[in-house]
């Protein structure tokens, strides 16, 4: 398949390191490619970011045919690009557009096309300490059609957005509770899946838990409400005697590339893993008898994010005095160092952009 590119003639001023937040600001270019029943996936391009034009009608508005992925690249110390297992991305991908009955891409050529977008953009990609460049790729379902079925025809595009330092003071803990009320994900549902309807179906708990002073909602099993699943858009890790415990992957949790980076790096430092259930009971025993000595959640945007405090029903609970315990430290810092080029990666984890 042949990448056409054109150029875009009015570029955008770049903002300041300090102004840059998250998801606001859009670079010069986005890649685009269409799909049809007769040509398949076709026509990739970039060319400059602009609105698109579909008609109300189209699926993905009524539906949520959609996926998406969240990845970042990174400004090195000597300047050079690269980018943190976008293949494991991709991968993710076309599982979810399985799941979504979206014909999958060409991962390779995927990955290929980003690439290029990325070093046509290579000046967007900041470099004060901590920020980076998101990557947004995204498919949406475009038959104008208000039939319920999988739609004929899909858009597959790609936007970047330079962000900010997620911590530009230091580590923060978060303060997360846990809800019985709402369910996120049930087992054989999209709970694994990268797709726009989960983030949907945790608002409305989201909003209850800030107006109750909580950062974000920890969810349990939408069948027994009885064990961990994870927390908004990161998975969920706990510190109980020399363990590192988190919730194994059952079919409604999403699989964080961040969360299997921080199992291998762990197993390759000799810390016990373990990926089984985990009940919200269990832990609040573990933390009464003295056991549980860091909790922690694993992204792409945080990559690392302590939490401080947990509330479930009555009960709240404090990890670590409000302080960041050590195996967060230690994993923040392991994995930033590869993100950013400070030491060598594990075989495989760092794609050069150039
Ligand atoms: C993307 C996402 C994660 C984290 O995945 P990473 O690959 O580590 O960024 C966790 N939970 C949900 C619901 C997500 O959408």
């Amino acid at each position: 398949m042949q990448l056409t590119i054109t150029r875009s003639n009015q570029l955008k001023p770049k903002p300041a390191a300090n102004k840059l937040g998250f998801g606001t600001i859009f670079t010069d270019h986005m890649f685009n490619m269409d799909y049809s029943v007769e040509k398949g996936w076709h026509n990739p391009r970039i060319e400059p970011y602009a609105p698109f034009v579909v008609a109300p009608s189209v699926m993905v508005f009524h539906y949520g045919q959609g996926i998406f992925e969240g990845l970042k690249a990174y400004r090195t110390g000597k300047g050079q690009i690269q980018l943190f297992r976008p293949k494991e991305n991709f991968k993710r991908f076309n599982y979810s557009a399985r799941k979504l009955c979206i014909p999958p891409i060409d991962e390779a050529f995927a990955l290929h096309a980003l690439k290029e977008l990325v070093k046509i953009e290579r000046d967007w990609v900041p470099d004060a300490p901590g920020t980076s460049l998101y990557i947004r790729p995204t498919i949406i379902a475009t038959d104008p059609f208000l039939g319920v079925r999988a739609s004929h025809t899909y858009r597959f595009f790609i936007i970047l957005c330079p962000v900010g330092a997620y911590y530009p003071e230091g580590f923060n803990p978060v303060k997360i509770m846990v809800t019985r009320e709402h369910v996120r994900a049930v087992r054989g549902g999209l709970g694994d899946t990268k797709t726009m309807g989960n983030y949907a179906a945790s608002l409305l708990a989201g909003e209850k838990a800030h107006q109750a002073g909580f950062t974000q909602v920890l969810w349990l099993d939408g069948v027994e409400q009885k064990y961990v699943e994870e927390v908004g858009s990161m998975n969920i890790l706990f510190v109980i005697g020399n363990e590192l415990v988190t919730p194994m992957l059952n079919g409604s949790i999403l699989p964080g590339i961040t969360r299997d980076s921080v199992l291998a790096l762990a197993r390759s430092w000799g810390i016990k893993t373990i990926e089984r259930r985990i009940s919200i009971d269990e832990v609040f025993a573990a933390h009464q008898a003295g056991a549980l000595t860091e909790i922690f959640g694993s992204g792409t945007a945080a990559v690392i994010s302590p939490v401080g405090e947990l509330k479930y029903e009555d009960k709240t609970i404090k990890v670590g005095q409000g302080q960041s315990g050590p195996l967060a430290q230690r994993l923040y810092d392991t994995i930033t160092d590869i993100q950013y080029g400070r030491v060598a990666a594990p075989m495989g984890w760092i794609e050069p952009v150039d």
